[in-house]
């Protein structure tokens, strides 16, 4: 039986997966610091004898006997990283040398959540993993988008130099049930906003584009991704080519909630990026996959969540 280990594992995607690897029947170590993840997201998981949950920041060395790591551990939406911007580029920079030092160790395979972030404020579209890019390197967003990049390189030198199995994922806006609710980002505020009818913020003018993947989809793909063969390393976009402007958006989250909320417009913060759409032709060709839940779907399974938490 595989052990595996899951940085990032009380947050968001990071449960989701963790729960998936159970299922496949492995052994999961859950490390986390706790800082966007809480142990609410795993409690249904710390019977399970197969599941450890290890309260660790990766910025520090950690030392585990593990076959595979999969590292998430970082604030991913723009509030929460900002809130303290060096411990965020510590953690994809700190944090990915510690696990690519366990990797190489232990000759574990490793798996990078890099993010479509690393494209910036893209000039092309859709993003295919070629394009290198168009990011400022000293904005508010930097320490995500930089830090990302960075583990990156990493990432491949880790492989160039020391033969570590790397596996790296450039992960497009996902959505689902155990989004933090004050987390700030769009899917949760607007739903959160439409069932306790307040007013939608829509930042800017609303026509800016974003491609939102379900939760589902993508732990299935990040599976898929760990299991193909040595040589496959990514980086590969992984996400839901549905493009929706934020306008649109908040339109289908009012009408899936029968809310009465009104729309309101607000400053766009810096360096909002205007268009977003993943290329997954790659995806599809490497590990043979396609997302299957539209957003209507996968929104009406998160704002069951969301109804749920509230009531
Ligand atoms: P999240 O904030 O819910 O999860 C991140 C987890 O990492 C949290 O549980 C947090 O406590 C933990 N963490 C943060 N710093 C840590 C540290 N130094 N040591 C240990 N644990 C630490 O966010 P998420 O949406 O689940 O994102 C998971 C990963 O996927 C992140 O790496 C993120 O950059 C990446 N990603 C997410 C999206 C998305 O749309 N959700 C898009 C692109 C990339
Ligand atoms: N490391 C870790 N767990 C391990 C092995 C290494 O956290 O099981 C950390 C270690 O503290 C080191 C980092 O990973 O700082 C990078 O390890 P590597 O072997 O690449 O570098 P070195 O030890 O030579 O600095
Ligand atoms: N956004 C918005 N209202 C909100 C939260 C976000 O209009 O209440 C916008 C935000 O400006 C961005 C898009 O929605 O254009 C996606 O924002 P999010 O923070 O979810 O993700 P990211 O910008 O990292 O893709």
């Amino acid at each position: 039986m595989k052990t595996i280990a899951v940085t990032g594992g009380a947050g968001f995607i990071g449960s989701h997966l963790c729960d998936m690897l159970l299922k496949l029947g492995y052994e999961v170590l859950c490390v986390d610091n706790c800082f966007t993840g809480t142990k609410a997201n795993i409690s249904h998981l710390l019977s399970n004898p197969r599941f450890e949950f290890i309260r660790h920041d990766i910025t520090f060395p950690l030392y585990l006997e593990v076959d595979e790591i999969y590292n998430l551990a970082c604030p991913a939406s723009p509030i929460h990283y900002q809130f303290d911007p060096v411990q965020t580029t510590k953690t994809s920079v700190h944090g990915a040398i510690n696990m690519l030092g366990l990797a190489k160790r232990v000759k574990a395979k490793i798996f990078q959540a890099s993010t479509s972030e690393i494209y910036g404020d893209p000039q092309i579209h859709p993003q295919r993993e070629d394009y290198f890019g168009y990011v400022n390197p000293i904005g508010f967003r930097s320490c995500y988008d930089e830090g990302k990049r960075c583990a990156e390189t990493l990432f491949f030198d880790y492989r160039r130099q020391h033969k570590v199995v790397i596996k790296v994922a450039r992960i497009f806006n996902t959505y689902g049930p155990r989004m933090h609710p004050n987390d700030g980002r769009v899917v949760s505020n607007f739903i959160v906003q439409a069932l306790k009818g307040e007013p939608i913020t829509i930042y800017g003018d609303g026509k800016q584009t974003r491609s939102f993947c379900y939760v589902d989809d993508l732990i299935e793909a990040f599976i898929l991704l760990m299991d193909t063969s040595d040589d496959v390393t990514g980086p590969m976009n992984l996400g839901n080519p549905g493009e929706f402007t934020i306008l649109e958006l908040a339109e289908k989250i009012i009408y899936l909630t029968n809310s009465k909320s009104q729309i309101v417009f607000k400053p766009l913060p810096h360096d909002d990026p205007k268009q977003r759409k993943p290329d997954i032709s790659l995806a599809k060709e490497i590990i043979g996959w396609d997302p299957k839940i539209n957003l209507e779907e996968g929104l009406r399974y998160t704002i069951k969540y969301f109804d749920k938490l509230f009531s």
